[in-house]
């Protein structure tokens, strides 16, 4: 089969390698679609690494084109599915007590890894998800990143009455928003780019705001009756989003470290603020099997519309164009789409 294998930073091509077999209650399914999400972006320019040489592409769809016997799931060749491909042992501490987005064994090699950028996968029947027929394979290929805002929402506890701020409106803060109007709440989206601020406000943002023109700080106390927002989602590793969400977050309010940093860094707080206003920050990673359950099931009934958040859809051939479409800050989602 054909697979865009990612030799080192920079080297990514599409090479012949051999089809997997499925195992013990497992699946092997036809990828029809993978998007190019932040994880491949790091992986290709080499600020982050797993291993060399790696099959990357987290965010897929396909067909199951065979089922091992041993599987309870009902599912059967021809069935259209989401797939999770980030491994969870199911045998760590964090997976017996439900966080197995913090699987220990997560990016193990030789454990089932990512793959979508590949004709096809075996995997866990656990990881593979039926969907709707109305669903496109693109839009099926992002219930993995919705699931990841689905997971960062719940973790925010967040009510029907309250303000959500999203900092940051790119694919991520977008689907924040698109929860955040499934529970009703009032969302605010903050970034620097006019164009990013003008789609967010189209895709029916409560108001948008561009801390380079006005006042972050005011602009949300303003909608706030003076308090603040309630919850504040970083969807930007900017430090400056970092030290403006401590003044623009209302007493007891909860804080989201959403996005992974590029660069780390360091910033200074006062644990008194902290204290005395009793105010959360909460680091949030990855999904969990409920958190994607959450996201295909939304999917599936329709209530979410992820067109406007795919930039391009690009063959597998074609693979490298569209790692530079999706570097480019222009671009919201780009998507790998395997041919018949
Ligand atoms: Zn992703
Ligand atoms: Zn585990």
């Amino acid at each position: 089969m054909k697979a865009a294998v990612l030799y080192g930073p920079r080297d990514l091509r599409v090479v012949e390698v051999d089809k997997p077999t499925p195992g013990h209650g497992e699946v092997l399914v036809r990828i029809r679609a993978c998007g190019i999400c932040t994880l491949e972006q790091r992986l290709f320019l080499g600020n982050q690494k797993i291993f060399y040489p790696i099959i990357a592409g987290h965010e897929a769809s396909g067909v199951v084109e065979e089922v091992d016997g041993h599987v309870l799931a009902d599912l059967k060749p021809g069935d259209r599915v989401a797939l999770d491909l980030l491994n969870r042992c199911g045998e760590c501490y964090f997976c017996r007590i439900g966080s197995d987005n913090l699987c220990e064994n997560r990016f193990k090699p030789g454990l089932n890894l990512m793959g979508g950028f590949g004709e096809y996968v075996a995997i866990p029947s656990s990881q593979v998800f039926k969907i709707a027929d109305s669903l496109s394979y693109e839009e099926a290929a992002l219930a993995e990143p919705v699931a990841t805002c689905v997971h960062s929402l719940r973790a925010a506890r967040i009510s029907l009455e309250e303000t959500l701020l999203v900092i940051g409106a790119g694919v991520m803060g977008l689907l924040h928003l698109f929860l955040a109007q499934l529970l009703g709440v009032q969302t605010l989206i903050c970034d620097i780019d006019e164009r990013r601020l003008q789609q967010a406000k189209d895709l029916g943002a409560d108001l948008v705001i561009n801390p380079e023109r006005e006042s972050l700080v005011n602009a949300v106390k303003e909608a706030t009756e003076g308090r603040g927002a309630d919850v504040v989602v970083l969807s930007t590793p900017a430090k400056s989003a970092f030290e403006a969400s401590l003044s623009v977050v209302r007493p007891g309010g909860r804080i989201l470290l959403f996005s992974k940093g590029d660069r780390p860094f360091e910033a200074s707080i006062v644990p008194d603020k902290l204290h005395s206003k009793e105010i959360s920050l909460i680091g949030v990673q990855g999904r969990t099997q409920r958190d994607f359950q959450g996201a295909v099931s939304l999917l599936n009934r329709g209530r979410l519309d992820l067109r406007p958040l795919i930039s391009a859809v690009v063959p597998l051939e074609r693979i490298n164009e569209g790692m530079q479409l999706a570097l480019d800050r222009s671009t919201y989602r780009v998507v790998v789409h395997m041919e018949d």
